[in-house]
């Protein structure tokens, strides 16, 4: 994240606790957990809470999501108060869309700054943000930030890279999460639960130092199981002690 990104973040994060105090002065004189906003509607304050579902590639994190945040959808009469997040990298599908390996769609904003989440959800009360594994570590402060101001946060992405490594910020959020839904998926060699992703290029094993673009070659991905999943090379203790270059943690 270069400099004035940060700036931008810190800003924005900064106008939020300006707002988050406005709110705990409005808590003496109005019933707790209620407040008016500017056109004297009653707006029910929640407490704010953070979701995490994480687990390897085709374990349904993006349809889980997906059917939350549809559910959040039935629930209120105004649709524009749930807003959804995916990382711009992830341009396999629609730019505009969430979309589940099966087909399934749910509109969502594509960005790669953690800045754009916290500015652009001002209004909302539910937010979905998917691939959370691409984001930079400034996501970990805007999510906080977000359950702060009494947001339901819903953050899908992979906890474990092709390596078995943690993934980004991952980790964090986890820690800081209300509620962590781990899901596996289905072994492609051997039908097993598959907790771990497998990158493949042309066919075979990636090594743990392949970078994130191999020349000429056919990248895949399959969810495997323990037993079936196969890093050649380097040893994932070594390569950690090394420093990992950032390319690698993205597939
Ligand atoms: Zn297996």
């Amino acid at each position: 994240m270069d400099d004035n990104l940060d700036k931008e973040l810190y800003q924005n994060l900064s106008d939020y606790l300006k707002d988050l105090a406005a709110l705990n002065d409005l808590k003496d004189s109005a019933p707790a957990e209620y407040r008016l906003d500017d056109h004297q509607n009653i707006v029910v304050r929640t407490r704010g809470s953070l979701e995490v579902i994480c687990g390897p590639m085709f374990s349904g994190k993006s349809e889980e999501l997906m059917r939350r945040l549809r559910r959040a959808m039935f629930a209120v009469s105004d649709k524009s108060v749930v807003i959804a997040f995916k990382h711009g990298l992830d341009t396999r599908y629609g730019a505009s869309e969430l979309l589940s390996h099966d087909g399934n769609k749910f509109r969502a904003i594509p960005t790669k700054c953690a800045s754009t989440i916290l500015s652009q959800s001002s209004s909302s009360h539910v937010v979905g943000i998917d691939e959370a594994q691409f984001f930079p570590e400034a996501i970990v402060p805007v999510v906080s930030a977000l359950v702060k101001a009494g947001k339901k946060v819903i953050v899908a992405g992979l906890d474990l890279d092709f390596r078995g490594v943690e993934f980004g910020p991952m980790p964090s959020l986890l820690a800081i999460a209300d509620s962590i839904t781990k899901l596996s998926a289905v072994c492609a060699k051997c039908g097993h639960d598959a907790p771990l992703t497998q990158r493949l290029i042309d066919g075979q094993p990636a090594a743990f130092d392949d970078g994130i673009v191999h020349v000429g070659g056919k990248d895949e991905y399959q969810a495997r199981c323990r037993l079936c999943h196969v890093l050649t090379k380097r040893s994932v203790l070594s390569e950690r002690c090394d420093g990992t270059p950032e390319e690698l943690l993205r597939f």
